[in-house]
């Protein structure tokens, strides 16, 4: 197995390409796929500010990594859920501690705890739906910081198997609202900071590659929540197909990006009103995070998070 490039010894095979690389070509090839997804999609203009969101995971530490390294202002961002069960919530701030130190990225720590003086698993007592009302508070944490910062988008670690996938839910389901925001941005809009996925074309193995190419050290802590995971069955079922047909994965989604607007035509934003407590846009007010987490009202009387 030989580099596409120098015919050196290859470290890594990517079928999906039909390519194998050496280091130093892997770097370039890893590199020069996110900027195009950069440029194919308008994610960013140059030497734009992003707040990239960290988990601690290797996706996002690849994206904070792979944008500075295009020339991006990288900013990162971690939310302490405050899981302290097998570790989960220190465990994954200490590896974006130490990821941002050696790779010089600005961290901002936002914890729960220290701010609304609970956490996760205090609310899961009330919740069964967790995950739901986890995905919630991180989503609208990350926007109401992005917006404050004033940086030019919010980048998240989504993955080529986590794009497929959830198309393919949506599929399933017919979820024309979420078959019509499934590209790899979403434009900013009043209250809603513009959102990025940069790894949206790059598959597990290409980012697992790069992370190890660069001695990036995930957090390895799980959620004990995390067999709620979302969409685990349908990744397995494009693995399978993907061994047999090279590419199926990417050909699917990146054929939706194609065809993404015969969705936006189709469907249409439920109106929206401002939320007294946090003035950003929400279904009702207050928005379920400021219910849950600014007490806006009592808890007995908070709505299920959809
Ligand atoms: S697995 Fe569920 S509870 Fe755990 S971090 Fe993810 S969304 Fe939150
Ligand atoms: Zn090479
Ligand atoms: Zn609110």
């Amino acid at each position: 197995m030989k580099c596409r490039v120098c015919k050196a010894p290859a470290l890594v095979k990517f079928p999906a390409h039909n390519a194998a690389f050496c280091e130093e070509h892997l770097d370039a090839f890893f590199l020069r796929q996110v900027a195009h997804t950069v440029k194919k999609y308008r994610l960013l203009p140059p030497e734009a500010r992003v707040v990239v969101a960290l988990s601690g995971g290797k996706d996002s530490l690849v994206t904070a990594l792979v944008l500075k390294r295009l020339g991006y202002r990288v900013e990162g961002f971690f939310i302490d859920l405050g899981i302290t069960e097998g570790n989960f919530s220190p465990a994954s701030r200490q590896a974006c501690e130490e990821f941002c130190a050696a790779h010089e990225i600005p961290l901002k720590v936002f914890s729960l705890h220290e701010e609304f003086g609970r956490t996760v698993p205090e609310i899961a007592r009330r919740y069964p739906r967790l995950c739901a009302i986890c995905g919630m508070t991180k989503r609208h944490i990350m926007n109401e910081y992005t917006l404050k910062t004033g940086a030019h988008a919010l980048a998240t670690g989504h993955t080529l198997d986590d794009m497929a996938a959830a198309l393919f839910a949506n599929l399933l389901r017919w979820d024309l609202h979420y078959l019509a925001k499934g590209l790899p941005v979403l434009p900013a809009e009043d209250g809603f900071a513009k959102k990025i996925k940069p790894l949206a074309l790059q598959s597990e193995e290409e980012i697992i590659a790069f992370a190890r190419l660069h001695g990036i050290k995930p957090v390895e802590a799980r959620c004990p929540w995390a067999a709620e995971a979302k969409f685990k069955r349908y990744k397995a079922m494009f693995n399978s197909l993907e061994e047999k047909s090279p590419g199926l994965k990417r050909a699917f989604y990146e054929g939706y990006t194609k065809n993404v607007h015969r969705f936006q035509e189709e469907t249409t934003r439920p109106p929206l009103v401002t939320c007294k407590v946090c003035g950003l846009p929400a279904a009702a007010s207050p928005c379920t995070f400021c219910r849950i987490w600014r007490n806006a009202i009592k808890e007995d009387a908070i709505p299920a998070v959809t």
